[in-house]
């Protein structure tokens, strides 16, 4: 019986526990290969502007094709790979192969503003992270004006003194930077207004109830409002109906991403539906 070994009777074992623990050892063991084995892809969700279109931009989200377990999505591994020191590698590879796409995609002629790249908090923090960016553009003859990065308002905050002297550099080479999960971190408005960002991306836990006349709405509304003040671009994530859209617009909202226009999308299928677009 655990709690009888457990030291001080501590319950240290758990069956259910037990198990969590093994599935998270196992899928930690395979991101070991996953890598070499090319078993991860950058799958793309456009970004429209409001409330229909045109196409500006896409966001790349990592996905893993494991060999067993089919895909799985980035919040089940992207903690195990931190935790195992192999996320440093997965992060570089990410911003390289969204880089690396853009350029193919540019030489194919399709027209795709810019690319969206996630920022892992250590990867924010890093002190390779300038070099990183400014060599990967440079290695694909990208301006810096078609990347922009997404940082989490709770990372960007957390020392923001630092986040400061990091984004003001990355933005001084010409990166775009957007504060990703906006509404659900704690935004110092003095930083805000400091901070070199282009668009503030409203968390889609605001968008997922919203309607005229609730709560989420006027949260909308003050967000739309901050970002006219601090010259931001508003972007909401998570846009799912029509009627989300057209209210999202009616606030003010400057560009929509959501499964209403599409899930993201593997880069041959993301490929088709632009050549679908209507040219603006
Ligand atoms: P995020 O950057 O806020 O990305 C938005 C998430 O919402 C994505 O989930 C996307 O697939 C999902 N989504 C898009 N439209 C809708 C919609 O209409 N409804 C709903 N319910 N969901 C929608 P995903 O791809 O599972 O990514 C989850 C999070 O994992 C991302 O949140 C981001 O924080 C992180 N992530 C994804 N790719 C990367 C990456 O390459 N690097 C790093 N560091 N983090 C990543
Ligand atoms: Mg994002
Ligand atoms: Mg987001
Ligand atoms: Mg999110």
């Amino acid at each position: 019986h655990a709690k009888e070994h457990g030291r001080n009777g501590f319950r240290f074992f758990e069956p259910s526990m037990n198990e969590g623990v093994r599935e998270q050892l196992s899928l930690m063991q395979d991101l070991r290969h996953a890598m070499e084995r090319n078993e991860f892809a950058l799958h793309y969700q456009p970004k429209y502007g409001a409330p229909n279109g045109p196409l500006i931009g896409a966001e790349a989200l990592l996905r893993w094709y494991h060999p067993t377990r089919g895909i799985v999505p980035p919040e089940h591994f992207i903690v195990l790979a931190e935790k195992s020191g192999t996320l440093v590698k997965l992060d570089a590879w990410v911003l390289n192969e969204a880089c690396r796409q853009l350029r193919v995609w540019h030489d194919a002629g399709l027209v795709l503003a810019g690319i969206s790249v996630n920022l892992s908090p250590a990867q924010f923090e890093s002190t390779e992270l300038f070099d990183l960016v400014r060599d990967v553009l440079a290695r694909h003859r990208l301006e810096p004006g078609a990347l922009t990065l997404e940082v989490t308002e709770s990372t960007a905050m957390k020392d923001p003194e630092s986040s400061l002297v990091i984004l003001r550099r990355l933005s001084e080479l010409g990166v775009r930077i957007s504060i990703d999960d906006f509404g659900t971190g704690y935004s110092s408005l003095l930083y805000l207004k400091r901070l070199p960002a282009r668009e503030l991306k409203i968390d889609r836990g605001f968008i997922r109830d919203l309607s005229q006349g609730t709560e989420d709405a006027a949260i909308v509304s003050a967000i739309v409002e901050l970002g006219r003040m601090l010259d931001l671009k508003i972007i909401a994530e998570g846009v799912e109906t029509t009627a989300q859209a057209g209210l999202l617009a009616d606030l003010g909202c400057d560009s929509l991403q959501g499964y209403l226009f599409s899930h993201p999308l593997p880069p041959d299928d993301f490929m088709a539906l632009v050549a679908r677009e209507p040219v603006h």
